[in-house]
């Protein structure tokens, strides 16, 4: 057998950095027909991760198609994206973290999101560990049939943690992906 790792010798320096696309991905047939990948990002994240899962799983070696390769640089890019709303408590930093509750009504949302300094309001003991960072895996995480509730007041925190408007477009989202390059690391 001969093995030609042509992919691997066109980019040397940087071998795993996902290509980046220059439009939203949208599916063109399936169940997300019509849809976009950056649209389904923020309202059905499980989706995502789970589509990327089993893409990885199911990869011929070497192949990826348009998707994957979409998939690839979003995922990565979610990765650097930090929340942008203001932190309800101190009114100063940009909100980190999210107490995890399974029924609460909608208008008592913001009491359980904080900052890194605020977080500890969050911690009722001894539920520590129902703080949880806000970011996509872990909000994906939620997504369960028996408890549709949770994930919906999930998904709510993340949109709102990214101040995103009601009817937001595919390509305003996709901006948003792109930006996360210049965005101020940790
Ligand atoms: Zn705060």
């Amino acid at each position: 057998m001969i093995f030609i790792e042509d992919t691997e010798k066109k980019k040397p320096d940087e071998p795993t950095k996902p290509t980046e696309p220059i439009l939203p991905y949208q599916f063109g047939s399936g169940q997300n027909k019509n849809r976009y990948a950056e649209e389904l990002m923020f309202i059905d994240p499980a989706r995502i991760f789970n589509m990327y899962e089993r893409m990885n799983e199911n990869q011929i070696k070497g192949q990826k198609n348009l998707l994957h390769l979409h998939l690839d640089w979003m995922i990565a890019q979610s990765h650097k994206m930090e929340p942008t709303a203001i932190c309800p408590h101190c009114q100063e930093n940009p909100v980190k973290y999210f107490r995890v509750e399974w029924y609460y009504p909608d208008n008592r949302k913001l009491d359980h999101v904080a900052c890194e300094t605020c977080k500890n309001i969050l911690k009722y003991s001894p539920e520590e560990d129902k703080i949880r960072k806000i970011n996509f895996e872990t909000i994906a995480r939620f997504n369960n049939p028996q408890n549709s509730g949770a994930y919906q007041n999930a998904l709510d925190i993340l949109f709102w943690a990214y101040k995103l408007k009601n009817g937001v477009s595919a390509q305003e989202l996709f901006e948003l992906f792109k930006r996360a390059n210049t965005a101020p690391s940790e």
